[in-house]
């Protein structure tokens, strides 16, 4: 029989808006033939029936610091429930215990749409106001939004039933939501029902406005308990219940070396690097009320974050591979999260990325992409010999480590880690000089050096040299608006000096600037901008580069490493049968060194993968549902390349 697993994902792809009439303020689907809430009283609607039915007044009440509560919802619609649910949490909740919303969505409002029907609540004006400034475009995926610092909404674009099939994370409470099931049956059905149950916490409660039999019958086949409670206004019943024991979730049972490690205490963290990946990792587990550490050994971004303009750009495959869909994902939350972070400190400027093709070949391979991704033109779109994609942009990487590492509960140490010790159920790690710290986790974010550690040393890990060149340009001389980007890339100018480049030489960590990799630099920007180049050698500018190199770390597959570390011995034995025969799949699940994190090997699109790898690691070790799908989730785990190698054995 074969093993359960992650359903395949579908193509990412942008989705449609519904069409819809208004009532004042109050949509309606013309597809559905369906009321999104009722003008009159919606938001009592939405308390009787989905808060209280919950009990989430009572709950939010009494529920304690650590692991968020977790509410999940079919059917976002307007956001008015989840909406509703948070200022229900603000009202209650003791300060320090954090609330995560999960909702999908198939068909979502467009900006306007969304913007009109909450007009319908003042008493929410705030609330809307931060989600309609936070409100993702309409691609297929997960889509994270901080509402608050305790309070966080993760977007399910898609179809329900498939969206919570690959939903890596359980939920305390859900909203069953969508239009009435004679309207919508579709969504009704006993494989979503089954997918709720095997994503419900034990005890999980649920409420619905609906009494119809196929929602009694699928939710009992599926194992909540239901009973009829009076229903709101001219409704005389609606339902509500729980899950005492749900399923167990098997979609790891084809690959068992991904179950992830138990929950564990986390007051204390202690991040190795302060770089783009450090710092953000550092930040995401401040913000859940974290003690953090971070130990660098120069100064935050002295390495590959070190550039005074890095650009924020992906290269996705032509037709959709996971790591596509990681790099995709990270690039619209890394947009969404630059555009939240401090605006007054230009961290960052969302000029756009224009991706050109400089050869046939490349053109073709963008001309596949555009055939194989059919995304809002807001996110990429053709253009003439390029891919524009008009909210990326250039960053400034030292500034916004700075940045990240001010956030209260963020503690900066000088200083090099050289070992890692089990201790007290947490670890020590030991400096250079002798200073020893202790924390219950430790996130090993140090780009090449990563694997330095006895516990990381078998994780395969690439030093890539790369140089920047950067000119002052002379007056009248301008340079581009927006970055470009082909092998390398260049910036608009920023304080009149202009940064392009950089080399990539693979296996070299010499620091030394270089006038070879200096004129590779410049052939490479004379390829994207000739009349630039032409015009920078005619007034004499390119004779006096300014440069800076730096090592980056890239993985063999090119995927960055994000997750929980492995204890490589232990897999080797417990997995062994796999290097005889890789169909005989082990129950058991992959050991690893408990507490201890990596995210590393984010070459030179960290900006692109290390903000939502740090999420990745946050959401793990507190406990919470994931930012991405659980089959990315284990493309980014950092024991995939053991259980390839033993595969390849075979
Ligand atoms: N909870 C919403 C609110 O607070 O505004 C109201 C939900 S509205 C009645 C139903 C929503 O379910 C619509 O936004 C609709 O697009 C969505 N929907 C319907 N079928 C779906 C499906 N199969 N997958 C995902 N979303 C679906």
């Amino acid at each position: 029989r074969a093993l359960s697993r992650f359903a395949p994902l579908p193509p990412l792809t942008a989705l449609s808006a519904p069409t819809l009439s208004w009532n004042e303020a109050a949509p309606h689907s013309d597809a559905f033939g369906d009321v999104y809430f009722s003008r009159e009283d919606g938001r009592a609607e939405t308390e009787h029936v989905f808060l209280n039915a919950n009990r989430l007044p009572e709950r939010f009440t009494a529920w304690p610091t650590g692991r968020p509560f977790v509410v999940g919802e079919t059917g976002f619609g307007t956001g008015l429930n989840m909406l509703c649910a948070w200022t229900c949490f603000e009202a209650h909740a003791a300060p320090g215990a954090r609330l995560h919303l999960v909702s999908t969505e198939k068909f979502p409002l467009p900006r306007e749409a969304l913007a009109r029907a909450l007009g319908a609540w003042p008493s929410l004006s705030r609330e809307a106001t931060r989600l309609l400034a936070l409100w993702p475009e309409a691609v297929s995926g997960i889509h994270r939004l901080q509402l608050t610092d305790r309070v966080t909404l993760d977007l399910h674009f898609g179809d329900t039933t498939e969206r919570l099939g690959a939903l890596d994370g359980q939920v305390d409470a859900w909203f069953l939501d969508g239009f009435a099931p004679s309207k919508n049956p579709q969504m009704w059905s006993p494989e979503l029902f089954a997918a709720m149950a095997a994503r419900s916490r034990p005890g999980a409660t649920f409420a619905t406005f609906t009494c119809a039999g196929i929602v009694k019958r699928g939710l009992k086949a599926a194992g909540f308990a239901w009973r009829k409670v009076p229903g709101f206004g001219r409704k005389r019943e609606m339902l509500a219940g729980e899950i005492l024991i749900p399923p167990e979730d098997d979609r790891r049972a084809a690959t068992p070396w991904f179950t992830p490690p138990p929950a564990r205490t986390a007051k204390r963290a202690l991040v190795i690097g302060a770089g783009i990946a450090g710092a953000s990792v550092a930040q995401a587990l401040a913000r859940r009320g974290i003690e953090v550490e971070v130990i660098e050994r120069d100064a935050p971004g002295a390495g590959g974050s070190g550039n005074r303009q890095g650009a924020l750009y992906v290269k996705l495959a032509a037709e959709t591979n996971d790591q596509s869909r990681v790099y995709l994902a990270g690039l619209l939350y890394s947009q969404r999260w630059l555009n939240d972070l401090a605006p007054e400190k230009g961290l960052w400027s969302p000029c756009g990325v224009h991706q050109r093709a400089l050869d046939a070949k490349e053109q073709r391979r963008q001309q596949r992409f555009i055939e194989h991704h059919p995304l809002p033109t807001a996110v990429v779109a053709p253009g003439n010999g390029e891919l524009h994609y008009p909210q990326a942009g250039w960053v400034r990487p030292k500034a916004l480590c700075d940045h990240l590492l001010d956030t209260p509960g963020i503690r900066l140490i000088h200083g090099t880690a050289v070992a890692l010790d089990r201790a007290n159920d947490g670890w020590r790690v030991m400096l250079e000089g002798g200073r020893v710290h202790e924390a219950d986790h430790v996130i090993i974010a140090s780009a090449h050096l990563a694997n330095g550690f006895a516990q990381t040393q078998t994780l395969p890990l690439q030093p890539v040299r790369g140089q920047i060149s950067e000119v002052g340009l002379p007056s009248g001389v301008k340079g581009p608006d927006a970055v470009i980007c082909a092998g390398g890339y260049v910036a608009p100018a920023l304080e009149g000096v202009l940064t392009f480049g950089a080399s990539f030489i693979p296996n070299v960590t010499d620091l030394a600037v270089s006038q070879n990799e200096h004129q590779g630099n410049i052939e490479e920007l004379k390829q994207m901008l000739p009349e630039l180049v032409a015009e920078l050698d005619a007034k004499e500018a390119l004779a006096q580069l300014g440069g800076r190199v730096a090592i980056r770390a890239a993985s063999p597959d090119k995927t960055p490493y994000a997750g929980p570390v492995p204890d490589a011995e232990a897999w080797k034995k417990a997995y062994a049968v796999l290097s005889k025969d890789a169909t005989r799949i082990p129950t058991q699940a992959g050991a690893h060194h408990a507490g201890l994190w990596i995210t590393a090997a984010h070459g030179s699109r960290g900006l692109a993968s290390a903000p939502l790898c740090a999420e990745v690691i946050a959401s793990r070790l507190c406990d919470e549902p994931m930012p991405l799908e659980g089959a990315l989730i284990d493309h980014l785990h950092p024991g995939r390349r053991l259980i390839s190698a033993l595969k390849r054995a075979q």
